[in-house]
């Protein structure tokens, strides 16, 4: 502290002791110079002992470390010094002498009295006090002082014993300085911010001017230290501290709130936000400029929250915190921005805390629930599985919807529990159904990248599939594409090891993302979820409809099933349909609902209703595909009059298209040459459409080698190339009706 010096100096009692020895010595001292002055006449030996008495005392007086003065009251003169005096201040005994305490200090002489008669008053009391002494060469040096009073014949002397204190005070200033300026970037630190705020608002309500304080927050900072490190991040952060002076007019104080953040405060005539403005945006340009961290260039951005005094709120801490409400929208609203503090943030805000205290404890308390919205496959019309949407039973606010709470707990980091619990419960509820006869169905959860980042997911799935004990291909993610691009190199090996456990992966939303398609193969991937935005507009734009159906192309040819979210009305579903989009899901057939009832739709057998697209659908359709154009002229001509719809593909890929397009109950494929196309083209065709019946036909006799192939896309028939045309004829004939009888046997 401040007073530990003198608070020794003031209570050990050795010192004190020593203290009062001194003193009296120095004024015996006093004495024995006056008595020789004016005895000067006695006799020579008298003179010669007191002599040398007196210079046994000055002696022992000049050994001290502190300086001592005696001080007539009445004259305000120095009448007696000790050696250490003079080497303190540079005055020589003479030159004492000729002054006073008053051309000393720089304390005036109705003070200098007051003090003299509070000692005198108190005889022994004595007051310690730091002053600044004029040396002889015109310095300033710190002392303490302490008085005492002794009585002089009908006068009193004042005794003064002076130490320098240089270095404590330069420990005192250090200290000072430690505790208001940041250590980093040499900027006043947050108290002293505060300090000057508080001063400045002080004035500023005396004058009339307007103080606007600007909370300036890096962009991303916690990248900068992760990624290059925080030797790196200190850097930066001096970097934009200069920069951030550089923006000053004289008035303006910038100083460092701690980690990435900065304040700034405006003293303007008026309240002009403009002029606000005008510095944030000075803030944003030299901010632009890319910063050299060592060699390496970086751009930074910041986000800026803006208040003003006294509009906003007429304290330090309010205005603070209502700047650094604003910054908070700024970042909201993109970042790379500034905000300036409405009435309605701050209503905003603490409907935000409490919404965030009531997150906190909507686990424990069993408030969240999961809803299941059912995904039908677009074929038979038969639910093929849910998707499990987190809903909050909010007590006192009822049902919360996702989109009220869900970006809080992305915000906040609150999302990778919640996430967990999630996953869980959704892997409880699918084993529940095993149990109880529903069946193994597939159910899907909503994944947030933060869940990739923060943790590791496939840990926390395996975990949560151990412990229901359910095969891992009855559970599905739904990720979207940022996810994916997010943490690419960790999310591909993540969701490889979820893989091989056969748990699926689904990319949500898509059409919204990136959608670079030779980026998605990188990734372990099973279905497309085509946004709502494209399928809400199929039945009425025709560009839409287009994204929609290469959507679904694209994802048949990348071997992954589509499925459309958000269906509402008939002609959607009718569109999909017939797109070949493989499963449906949306308001049309359900609204996501709680376990209990999903189960009852389940168990009543619900499907979609059958439209006209499962009219023709019924048509019987032959798909046939040959790489030959000789033989598959051929093939068309043999069923021209056999009452199918026929549709011919000359290519695998064309092949796909039809099979989307069209509802072809039976396929025809040439095995193809060497590439094995055909085998892979009906492997596809009956994970699309496991109902079709497919027959392959091959030009090698070598039967043997497909065998397993075959047996993979669970041909139906073979025929060998050129093919008996009655025997094919026939084969096409008795899968057509296989097909109505299984068909009418499910329905
Ligand atoms: P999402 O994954 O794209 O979920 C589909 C959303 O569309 C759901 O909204 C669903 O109720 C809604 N929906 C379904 N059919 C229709 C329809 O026919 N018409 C319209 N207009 N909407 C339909 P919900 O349940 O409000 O969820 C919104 C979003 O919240 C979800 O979008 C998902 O991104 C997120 N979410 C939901 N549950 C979770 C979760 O457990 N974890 C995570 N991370 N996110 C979740
Ligand atoms: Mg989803
Ligand atoms: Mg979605």
């Amino acid at each position: 502290g401040l007073n530990a010096g003198a608070e020794d100096f003031l209570t050990k009692p050795v010192e004190r002791a020593e203290l009062s020895t001194r003193v009296r010595n120095l004024l015996r001292l006093k004495a024995l110079a006056d008595a020789l002055q004016q005895h000067s006449s006695d006799l020579e030996e008298q003179v010669r002992a007191r002599t040398v008495e007196l210079q046994r005392f000055r002696s022992a007086m000049d050994a001290t470390a502190d300086a001592i003065w005696l001080i007539n009251r009445r004259t305000m003169r120095i009448v007696e010094v000790n050696g250490t005096a003079s080497k303190m201040l540079g005055y020589s005994r003479e030159e004492f002498l000729q002054l006073g305490p008053l051309e000393l200090g720089s304390a005036s002489l109705a003070q200098l009295k007051g003090v003299y008669d509070t000692i005198i008053a108190g005889h022994s009391t004595s007051e310690l006090m730091e002053v600044d002494i004029r040396c002889k060469d015109g310095s300033l040096l710190p002392v303490e002082i302490r008085r005492h009073s002794e009585r002089s014949g009908d006068d009193w002397l004042i005794v003064g014993v002076l130490r320098d204190i240089t270095d404590r005070r330069a420990v005192e200033q250090r200290l000072h300085y430690l505790a208001h300026y940041d250590a980093l970037t040499s900027l006043p630190n947050r108290t002293l911010l505060y300090e000057t705020l508080r001063s400045t608002l002080a004035q500023a309500e005396a004058s009339g001017w307007a103080v606007f304080v600007l909370f300036i927050d890096l962009d991303h900072f916690k990248n900068v230290n992760d990624t290059l490190g925080h030797a790196m991040g200190d850097e930066l952060l001096v970097q934009v501290g200069n920069r951030l002076v550089n923006c000053l007019r004289v008035r303006d104080v910038v100083g460092r709130l701690g980690g990435d953040e900065f304040a700034l405060i405006l003293i303007l005539e008026d309240n002009d936000p403009g002029g606000a403005a005008l510095v944030a945006e000075k803030i944003r340009t030299v901010m632009a400029e890319p910063f050299d961290l060592n060699g390496r260039t970086l751009n930074v951005t910041a986000s800026i929250g803006i208040t003003v005094h006294p509009d906003d709120a007429s304290d330090t801490e309010t205005l603070i915190k209502y700047a650094d409400t604003a910054m908070y929208r700024a970042k909201q609203a993109g970042r790379d921005t500034f905000r300036f503090f409405t009435a309605q943030m701050n209503t905003e805000l603490l409907a935000r805390r409490d919404l965030e205290t009531a997150l906190d404890e909507a686990i424990e308390r069993e408030e969240f629930v999961l809803y299941y919205q059912p995904k039908v496959r677009s074929r038979s019309g038969r639910i093929a599985g849910a998707e499990a949407l987190l809903r909050w039973e909010r007590p006192g606010h009822g049902l919360v919807s996702p989109q009220d709470f869900i970006p809080v707990l992305e915000e906040t980091g609150r999302i990778v529990n919640v996430g967990r619990w999630v996953i869980a419960a959704a892997c409880k509820q699918i084993a529940e159904w095993i149990r109880s006869g529903i069946g193994p169905l597939q159910v899907s959860v909503n994944v947030s990248s933060r869940q990739f980042i923060e943790r590791d997911l496939d840990v926390d799935v395996l975990s949560a599939l151990r412990e229901s004990g359910i095969p891992g291909r009855l559970l599905e993610l739904e990720l979207t594409e940022a996810t994916l691009m997010a943490n690419t190199l960790r999310t591909i090996e993540s969701l490889q090891r979820l893989k091989q456990s056969g748990v699926k992966v689904s990319i949500d939303d898509f059409g919204t993302g990136y959608s670079s398609l030779a980026y998605l193969r990188k990734f372990p991937i099973d279905k497309l979820k085509i946004d709502i935005a494209f399928v809400r507009h199929i039945a009425d734009s025709p560009d839409d409809a287009a994204i929609v159906l290469s959507i679904i192309r694209m994802a048949h040819s990348l071997k992954l099933s589509a499925v459309a979210e958000g269906v509402e009305t008939a002609a959607q579903l009718a569109y999909l349909r017939h797109y070949g989009c493989d499963f449906i899901q949306g308001f049309y057939f359900s609204r996501p609902v709680p376990a209990p009832e999903f189960e009852k739709m389940f168990n009543e057998g619900r499907r979609l209703p059958a439209g006209d697209e499962e009219a023709q659908g019924r048509q019987q359709t032959l798909l046939l595909l040959d790489t030959e154009p000789d033989d598959l002229a051929s093939l068309r001509s043999l069923f021209k009059n056999e009452g199918y719809r026929v549709v011919a593909a000359d290519s695998y890929a064309q092949g796909l298209e039809l099979l989307a397009l069209h509802d072809a109950q039976v396929i025809v494929a040439d095995q193809g040459a060497g590439a094995m196309n055909g085998v892979a083209f009906l492997d596809r065709a009956k994970e699309l459409y496991p109902d079709s019946l497919r027959i392959m036909l091959s030009a090698h006799s070598a039967r043997p080698a497909f065998e397993d192939a075959v047996n993979r896309a669970e041909v139906y028939r073979y025929y060998g190339k050129p093919w008996d045309e009655s025997g094919l004829r026939e084969g096409v004939r008795e899968a057509f009706g296989r097909h109505s009888r299984l068909r009418t046997a499910s329905e």
